[in-house]
């Protein structure tokens, strides 16, 4: 799984871009995937860099979620904007971790992208639900570095 093009195929591709839709119906944040070879460093520092630059910091709530993955490096990340932080637990973001890690470690990239944003999902209704003035802030296509 060197090359990023080869890394889903476009099949999977939808597969997680609908996982993010349905994530999306149970909550106001906006969830996004983002493959990239590798982070050059510290991957959570990295999966920073790409939030700002996706510009993801631009929602109404600050509740924007990257789901960074460095595809050669086999390592990944999630990060939540502000107005997350300031209100889950240190850890919130751990029982998504594992749920990805258990599919990553068979090799079953697809699927553990896809739990893993159905779970970040559920995870953030708690404290953003999906309103009735929902407005899809930003794409759920996922982006390539
Ligand atoms: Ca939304
Ligand atoms: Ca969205």
């Amino acid at each position: 799984m060197s090359k990023i093009e080869d890394f889903l195929s476009k099949e999977e591709e939808q597969e997680i871009v609908e996982a993010i839709r349905i994530a999306e119906q149970n909550t106001s944040g906006e969830i996004r995937v983002h493959l990239e070879k590798t982070s050059n460093g510290d991957v959570l520092n990295r999966a920073i860099e790409v939030f700002h630059h996706l510009k993801m910091n631009n929602t109404k709530e600050q509740n924007g979620v990257l789901i960074y993955i460095a595809v050669e490096d086999k390592a990944f990340a999630i990060y939540g904007d502000k107005g997350i932080n300031d209100v889950v637990p240190d850890n919130f973001w751990d029982s998504t971790k594992d749920v990805m890690q258990s599919y990553f470690k068979r090799g079953n990239f697809k699927q553990g992208i896809s739990e893993g944003v159905l779970k970040a999902g559920k995870q953030l209704k708690a404290y953003f639900p999906w309103q009735q003035d929902d407005i899809d802030e930003l794409s759920n296509e996922i982006s390539k570095g």
